[in-house]
């Protein structure tokens, strides 16, 4: 059955343009306490708590300023929706056409930061369960929209969330693409540090998402590197008493198909038997150019999320010490702890030290799971489209909770504007979406 009246497409445009119009970015400088993220994230927080309230949901808000929630319905079980109301900034971004936070409303579309990510998908939530309230349906299970307002940098809200409050049985995160994400990899980032060196200096590499496409050497041996470089069929530049090394750059999740120019660097000067260093013989001797950490610490490999990736980010030589950052992504059923116990192997027999950095769990719901079967089975009788579900379709608030995948809300024809200048989200997408995150609420908690 329906449930979206007219009604509720006009309230839900007109929350929209309410939320988008506060400024929900980031503000360190302005963090005191009860306000973490800066005013404009708390307000709109308490902003949206209000609005819940008023569409006869039960709220709280989190003293401290991390997160609220807003919930309907009784029961033991308890369905998660979990939305971000932070927005990445928009101030200063070329190409805005018109003011990010004075959203614009025309026949077709609504213009303004967040409209996509993740106001819009929240209203289109929020509205479906309000039709729902309208239609006086009977919840036999509680329904809890989770809002975080640091998604968009460090998920200090959703893990202080977990830390304190009641875990969801099941649930969706409506920041993504339909139909929907069920595995990504788990994430782990870590360095290896060692000794110094008195014969190389080193330094190369950025962040730990990206493939590096530059490494240089400056030192005595130019001429060796150079024809070890040449032996291996590596492009590289001479430049005056120097070799730089080109790579190709691509997000660190898809490293096997970028070139990793510090692998390269690092192969070419073992090559030379002129520098004695455990972390460079571990890149260029045992790494070289695998981007799958199969030489590392063998194949780790599933039929769901597929192999293994392994970025080598970056590297820093001194004469007081050594260190690399390899940025890793592992398949959804493997254990953490078996890739870090081979991990903590390569380190002792390399004699360096491990220290992991950032690490995320994977995501992974199984295909013929209810929760999975009840999703995909309303959105294709809703909508007729039959894409298959996504493996890796963008790191969502989905991983930090149990039983719980990205579902939409951008269909796989909805231009993206995720993160760009003049960010829209058609409205016929947002009456359809409002339409099939009811009827999927409905199905899930009130039958
Ligand atoms: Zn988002």
């Amino acid at each position: 059955m329906a449930f979206i009246t007219k009604t509720h497409q006009e309230e839900a445009l007109a929350a929209l343009q309410d939320l988008v119009a506060i400024p929900s970015v980031l503000d360190e400088s302005q963090a005191k306490p009860g306000q973490p993220f800066g005013p404009e994230c708390l307000r709109a927080l308490e902003h949206t708590l209000a609005l819940c309230e008023s569409l006869g949901l039960r709220t709280f808000k989190d003293p401290e300023g991390y997160y609220g929630y807003a919930e309907v319905g009784q029961g033991e079980e308890l369905f998660g929706i979990l939305c971000h109301l932070d927005v990445v900034p928009a101030v200063g971004q070329t190409g805005w056409k018109t003011e990010p936070f004075t959203p614009v409303v025309t026949d077709e579309t609504i213009i303004g930061r967040g409209t996509q990510d993740d106001k819009g998908p929240t209203i289109a939530a929020l509205y479906g369960v309000k039709a729902l309230l309208d239609a006086k349906v009977t919840f036999n299970q509680r329904v809890r929209f989770i809002f975080g307002t640091d998604e968009e940098n460090l998920w200090r809200c959703i893990n202080r969330y977990n830390e304190k409050e009641e875990m969801i049985t099941a649930g969706f995160v409506p920041d993504s693409k339909f139909p929907l994400t069920f595995a990504e990899k788990g994430l782990l980032q870590v360095y290896f540090e060692g000794p110094g060196s008195d014969q190389l200096a080193l330094q190369a590499g950025g962040s730990l998402n990206v493939v590096p496409d530059h490494a240089e050497y400056q030192g005595s041996e130019a001429a060796a590197v150079a024809s070890e470089l040449k032996k291996l069929g590596y492009d590289f530049q001479q430049q005056g008493e120097g070799i730089a090394v080109a790579g190709k750059s691509v997000h660190s999740k898809l490293a096997p198909q970028g070139v990793n120019a510090i692998s390269r660097l690092a192969e070419a000067l073992v090559n030379t038997g002129e520098f004695a260093n455990p972390i460079l013989e571990i890149v260029g001797n045992v790494i070289k150019e695998d981007a799958t950490g199969e030489s590392l610490v063998g194949l780790f490999t599933d039929e769901v999320s597929g192999s293994m990736t392994l970025n080598v980010a970056n590297i820093t030589i001194t004469p007081e010490s050594s260190r690399v950052g390899l940025d890793i992504r592992y398949p959804v059923t493997l254990e953490k702890e078996t890739l870090v116990k081979a991990l903590g192997e390569v380190c002792a027999e390399y004699g360096v030290t491990y220290r992991e950095h950032d690490y995320i769990a994977p995501l992974y719901v199984p295909l013929d799971s209810e929760l999975i079967v009840t999703l995909l089975g309303t959105y294709r009788e809703l909508t007729g489209d039959m894409t298959e579900p996504f493996v890796n379709g963008g790191a969502t608030f989905a991983r930090a909770m149990n039983n719980c995948v990205a579902f939409g809300a951008m269909f796989v024809d909805t231009p993206d504007y995720l993160h760009q200048a003049n960010e829209q989200w058609p409205l016929a997408s947002l009456y359809q979406v409002m339409e099939i995150y009811a009827e999927t609420i409905y199905r899930i908690c009130c039958k």
